[in-house]
């Protein structure tokens, strides 16, 4: 495992660049390393950077293990860019789906704040389809536009966390997975554990398995600050009971 993301295995990006959309880009994780490494990938007119052939032969040695070993790998695809993003490099797009046939025993998780084409495409069976959404409003707007799409596992991240989870039963229609987390970094918005009780409520309610991986930067609890020891608010040991919930979906490819 290459990567201190909870709720996956491996990530693999298929570009490298992106362009602030929503609320939940404001400080934007992948803007800020690429700007201490490289830098001008962001911006709707910012070329996207490309990757070595390396980077594309890395699912295919993942795969290899994961058949040898019988236990399939989740794979988090978009740490660093938007797989729906229009400003992608021609070509790479198609790309990923070809090494996504070609790797069926990975389980790839792709992650976008812009599903409007995603209803247009045909997944195969191994994609976990996932929309971002920061607040009730963009939970809305995006869910809707995914439980159109046919994937065989949907998900939501709602993560950074930056409002209560919405209360239409509607909006958890047909979802299989919820990831909830509060944001990081020195200028992280506040993240109240009341919202993530009420999400993992909701989960439970409506049969969905849910995954609490953070709780940030700036927790708070009956809206009061809260200190903890983890800079990310990411140790499960500090965090109260109720909240230590990290469950994954079911589905069997
Ligand atoms: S969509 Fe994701 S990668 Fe793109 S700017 Fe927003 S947070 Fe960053």
């Amino acid at each position: 495992m290459s990567t201190r993301i909870q709720w996956t295995d491996e990530t693999f990006n298929p570009w490298v660049g992106c362009q602030k959309i929503s609320p939940g880009c404001l400080h934007c994780y992948a803007e800020t390393m690429d700007n201490r490494f490289n830098g001008g990938a962001w911006g709707k007119d910012a070329p996207r950077r490309t990757l070595s052939e390396s980077n594309w032969k890395r699912p295919i040695g993942w795969n290899r293990i994961a058949e040898r070993t019988g236990q399939r790998m989740r794979v988090f695809c978009g740490s660093m860019c938007d797989v729906f993003d229009p400003a992608a490099p021609p070509g790479l797009l198609d790309r990923l789906f070809a090494t996504i046939e070609q790797t069926p025993c990975l389980n790839w998780q792709l992650l976008t704040k812009r599903p409007e084409l995603a209803p247009q495409i045909q997944y195969p069976s191994n994609v976990w389809l996932g929309v971002s959404a920061e607040t009730a409003t963009w939970w809305s707007k995006r869910v809707k536009v995914l439980q159109q799409a046919k994937a065989s596992c949907k998900f939501i991240s709602y993560e950074p966390a930056l409002g209560p989870p919405p209360v239409s039963a509607w909006l958890y229609d047909n979802i299989d997975w919820v990831i909830v987390g509060g944001e990081s970094g020195p200028e992280a918005r506040p993240f109240h554990a009341e919202w993530a009780l009420e999400a993992i409520t909701k989960c439970q309610l409506y049969g969905i398995n849910v995954f609490v991986k953070q709780l940030g930067a700036n927790p708070h609890v009956s809206g009061h600050p809260i200190k903890l020891k983890a800079r990310k608010g990411d140790e499960i040991d500090e965090w109260p009971k109720s909240l230590r919930v990290r469950e994954f979906p079911g589905v069997t490819v």
